[in-house]
């Protein structure tokens, strides 16, 4: 079993409107597993003790010809549009965050607002939504906070509404409509392939669809571990799986309300596409959720298949991804994931069994739930995915809170956040807490704890919240 430390760092936004207190979880996962899948032969090579970051793109100090010389680099707070641009401080490399020049921490940030990892005069946190790191935030203080800065409620010179860099050259840049260039779209600040090149569905929303299971579970018993009832039926297909029979499906045990979410969005799903002419049309196969005592799927046959702080629970379930060119959609890789001889354990190409259509509008259906935490797919499906949901937004077959609620997360390269492994064959969702959705309620019950290191940047495009390296 391969193991490394990854970590997640994703924005949840409650309802439009409600931009004061975001909050960041950021918890640990152990280990990518052959997790959620058909037993996967285990071992890749590459990868999997690289948990750190990367190296960043900074101009090396003093050694590049084309950088400005340091007397001229900005200061932190100043404006920019690449990284080259923002001056050092000491042994911090600047970077460029919307428009305004940043360092970058030590190390990730003890709490937010701390000063340990910072030069004197700026504090950090990192940035909701962005991997750029943990970033040291200039205080005004200590710094002048330029055109393109505005002092935020922490003292700190933050971006400014609208502004902007250079995608290409900088951090933290918002990509323009007309930035991405011929075959790509502009969607949430991130460049994605226009999947419009095949066609859509066209104009929705499509049927009314009444009288789908209830979405959201309410009461007291909205945690307690339940399975599928029927376990396959028009929407879902809670099929045996991972040494399951079907007289006993012991890995297939979920909280109550994923299950009832899990059965509205297939149902949603079966609903508003049935006449859609992509994909193979089937219902949505089930993979690996928890034992029947919350423990992680396996856990009973002392072969756990799932990193420690995942699976337990019932908080999550693995997903198939609606297909084309296959029989159903239970779980199978969606894409060639073959490096060589090697199984790489993520896409080496763009998927060519990836309904996408549908599965945009099953995540996004789910994307509709407050509840739900994230969502993590392969990085070559997510850019994808992304770009059918935003056509799908503008089309009307997603309501504007699904699309403001798009958590959806990917690694288009490792950054060592856990979803660039093993999701070439199965999405992953998970919920948030239950507690964790009470107001002014700061302890998530999550694997590893809450920290609140997170700060947003005030009026980007909402909801689009990936796990990206450029
Ligand atoms: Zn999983």
């Amino acid at each position: 079993m391969n193991e490394h430390q990854a970590r997640q760092s994703l924005t949840l936004r409650g309802a439009p409107g409600y931009v004061a207190a975001v909050r960041t979880v950021i918890f640990w996962v152990v280990a990518a597993v052959a997790a959620c899948g058909p037993a996967a032969s285990g071992n890749h090579g590459e990868g999997g003790g690289d948990g750190t970051e990367t190296p960043a793109r900074d101009a090396p100090i003093g050694s590049q010809i084309d950088a400005p010389p340091s007397t001229t680099a900005v200061a932190p707070g100043g404006e920019c549009s690449c990284d080259a641009d923002c001056a050092d401080d000491g042994a911090h490399d600047g970077v460029c965050i919307y428009g305004v020049c940043m360092t970058k921490a030590s190390g990730a940030c003890a709490s937010g607002g701390s000063t340990a990892e910072c030069p004197a005069g700026s504090r950090c946190w990192t940035l909701d939504g962005s991997d750029a790191g943990p970033l040291c935030w200039p205080d005004c203080a200590a710094h002048t906070c330029g055109p393109t800065g505005a002092c935020d409620g922490d003292g700190s010179c933050a971006p400014a509404a609208e502004s902007n860099c250079d995608a290409t050259c900088g951090t933290a840049c918002s990509c323009t409509e007309t930035s991405c260039g011929t075959g790509n779209r502009c969607v949430g600040g991130e460049c994605v392939p226009d999947v419009m090149t095949g066609g859509g569905p066209g104009a929705g929303p499509g049927p009314a669809c009444t009288g789908l299971p209830t979405r959201d579970c309410t009461g007291a018993t909205c945690g307690q571990l339940v399975s599928f009832n029927p376990r396959a039926n028009t929407a879902w297909d809670d099929y045996a799986i991972n040494g399951e029979t079907a007289a006993n499906q012991y890995r297939s045990y979920l909280r109550k309300d994923l299950m009832m979410l899990i059965s509205y969005a297939t149902s949603f799903t079966a609903c508003k596409a049935a006449a859609w002419t992509t994909g193979n049309g089937g219902t949505l196969g089930l993979g690996d959720m928890s034992e029947a005592n919350g423990a992680i799927p396996g856990t009973s046959i002392n072969s756990p298949g799932h990193p420690a702080g995942t699976h337990v629970n019932g908080n999550d379930i693995d997903l198939g991804y609606y297909q084309t060119g296959t029989a159903n959609n239970r779980l199978r890789p969606i894409c060639n994931h073959m490096s060589g001889t090697q199984d790489a354990q993520h896409c080496v190409a763009a998927p060519d069994k990836l309904d996408v259509w549908r599965t945009a509008l099953f995540l996004g259906s789910a994307f509709e739930s407050p509840r739900t935490r994230v969502i993590g797919v392969d990085g070559q499906a997510g850019p994808l995915i992304l770009s059918a949901m935003d056509q799908l937004c503008a089309d009307g077959w997603l309501s504007a809170a699904a699309c403001n609620n798009a958590v959806l997360a990917y690694e288009t390269t490792d950054g060592g956040q856990g979803w660039y492994y093993f999701h070439h064959h199965h999405a992953h969702i998970s919920l948030k807490s239950v507690a964790a959705l009470l107001p002014e309620d700061s302890a998530c019950a999550v694997p590893g704890g809450c920290i609140t290191t997170g700060k947003a940047v005030p009026q980007r495009p909402r909801g689009l919240h990936r796990v990206r390296r450029k």
